[in-house]
């Protein structure tokens, strides 16, 4: 913590990548105001008290002003859009002000988004509305809470200034934390530009979000082990946005991170009735997207992430590319692995130790994916269906044995509830569920199977409609109250309330059928 009052910033990416950012300057805004900020991620970073609601901070948070001796810069990156590589994207629209070092010793970056035209604006106004800046805060929150890596918001302000989009919308900055804003889109702009910028951005990448990777030697296995390490960290990322139900909706490359966080929340939403071909954004016609779609989406960014390395890697092809090819191959291992752990949770099964034989594994998978079919033949909600699995393991538990049930998840239903009179034959039904009670009992999870089968199983997620809801208050009516409320049920999404109810309520089937989200901000 700074004397004064000032957290110390920090320009690590601004002083070891220059070629790859532009300075940013300030633009002017009328009256800024703060519509939300973020106490506890404050208290998180160790910022210095009073600092966040500071009058002198507010111009900082809304892009009017630069903190005192900070160097903020604009980061240059491209990236494949909708598989349309574009060479020059880059913040148009934001600023990385530096980074923060927290008290564990962490790195973070602290940007503004919607701060401004850049360098790199083109066309855009380099601003954002209201809406979709407090739908990043909600979204980040949400995901925070569900323990998946995400960028967070730290602040909202509005700036005074009118934004126009279909209409004139309040303009607003969202103060961003991040792990890092590296991209798949930063190393394929830094491979297009020389060997040494892209070998300093490797270097920089591997310190900041792999640093037990810095002592392999010689280069090339370095470099390797990184593209193995981001696809570590990716396969589970989207194993755990599987788990929850979420859709990106714009995985392009430049929207893909190096650290695994999630991060652009644009035109994202959470699934409603469970179908693997949903996808809600407005821009993606073909469903390049959709829910279904996001490991082999993740399978195909990475691959440009392994292009990007090649040069690193050595100068003949004919090495480099089986090299390269072998790493990706690791994609498929790992996301299995992923996948299954998040399954395996979800079903309640987490007694998973180093004797659990392989085949075993794979069958919890196969039981899962089960589980998934049918809830996709009996349209079935994909939060209030596995959460009805979780109630008839709360009702299977002994008394007496610490594994009672808590009486919460009886709303919800039994899982034959849910699917009867649906498409799904009953006695189908029926065998899945002895199936998945026969593994159970094998696996013997007990209260620890429980207690983690709650926690991959929530119960609040980010209706579509709530969400809308939220915002339309917040933008029309300057309302903030519905925003606080659904961020409140959100912040603890795995215990059932009753005053909370209506938040696990899916949205009327008209909402859903018709539901679009859109990137803009
Ligand atoms: P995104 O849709 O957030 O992934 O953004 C894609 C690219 O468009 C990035 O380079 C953004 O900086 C740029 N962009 C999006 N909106 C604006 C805007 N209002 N002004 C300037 N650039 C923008
Ligand atoms: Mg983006």
């Amino acid at each position: 913590m700074a004397p004064g009052g000032q957290p110390v910033l920090d320009h690590s990416y601004a002083r070891e990548l220059s070629g790859a950012h532009l300075p940013w300057t300030p633009s002017p805004v009328t009256r800024p105001r703060a519509v939300r900020l973020n106490h506890a991620l404050a208290a998180e970073l160790d910022l210095p008290a009073g600092w966040l609601q500071a009058e002198s901070t507010l111009r900082v948070l809304a892009g009017a002003e630069v903190p005192d001796g900070a160097q903020p810069v604009a980061q240059a990156y491209s990236g494949h859009q909708f598989g349309v590589f574009s060479p020059m994207l880059g913040d148009g629209r934001a600023a990385l002000l530096g980074e923060l070092i927290d008290p564990a010793g962490r790195r973070w970056d602290v940007a503004l988004k919607g701060s401004g035209r850049t360098a790199f604006s083109r066309g855009g106004d380099g601003r954002a509305a209201l809406g979709p800046v407090l739908r990043e805060y909600l979204m980040g929150e949400a995901m925070h809470a569900l323990g998946i890596p995400t960028t967070r918001a730290l602040a909202a302000v509005t700036t005074g200034e009118q934004v126009y989009r279909e209409r004139p919308l309040p303009g607003a900055v969202l103060t961003r934390v991040a792990a890092s804003h590296l991209r798949v889109g930063t190393f394929e702009f830094a491979a297009r530009r020389d060997r040494d910028l892209l070998r300093r951005l490797a270097e920089h990448a591997i310190a900041r979000h792999y640093p037990h990777l810095a002592a392999i030697e010689p280069d090339d296995e370095r470099y390797l082990a990184l593209l193995r390490a981001v696809i570590e960290t990716q396969t589970s990322l989207i194993a755990r946005w599987m788990g929850v139900g979420f859709i990106h909706g714009v995985m392009n490359t430049d929207n893909m991170t190096i650290s695994g966080e999630t991060i652009d929340y644009g035109p994202c939403a959470f699934l409603e009735v469970y179908d693997p071909r949903t996808a809600f954004s407005s821009i993606d016609h073909g469903g390049r997207y959709a829910f279904g779609n996001q490991p082999e989406i993740a399978a195909w960014n990475l691959t440009r992430f392994a292009e990007t390395v090649g040069p690193l890697i050595g100068e003949d092809r004919e090495v480099v590319v089986p090299r390269l090819i072998a790493a990706l191959e690791t994609f498929d291992v790992a996301h299995d692995r992923h996948w299954t752990t998040v399954l395996r949770a979800k079903l309640g099964l987490t007694s998973a130790g180093p004797d659990d034989a392989a085949h075993r594994q794979r069958g919890d998978r196969a039981l899962g994916e089960g589980y998934l079919d049918l809830l996709r033949r009996g349209e079935v909600d994909f939060t209030l269906g596995w959460r009805a699995l979780l109630a008839e393991a709360e009702a299977d538990a002994v008394p007496g044995d610490g594994t009672e049930r808590s009486g919460a998840s009886d709303a919800a239903g039994g899982v034959r509830a849910l699917l009867a009179g649906g498409s799904v034959p009953a006695a189908e039904v029926e065998d899945w569920l002895s199936r998945w009670r026969g593994r159970r009992r094998e696996a013997a999870p007990g209260v620890e199977g429980l207690e983690s089968m709650r926690r991959a199983n929530p119960i609040y997620i980010p209706r579509n409609h709530q969400v809308e809801l939220a915002l339309e208050a917040a933008v029309e009516h300057e309302d903030l109250g519905p925003f606080d409320r659904l961020l409140a049920v959100l912040a603890d999404p795995f215990t059932e309330r009753a005053q909370d109810a209506a938040y696990a309520e899916p949205a009327p089937q008209f909402v859903t059928a018709t539901y679009r989200t859109f990137c803009g901000t």
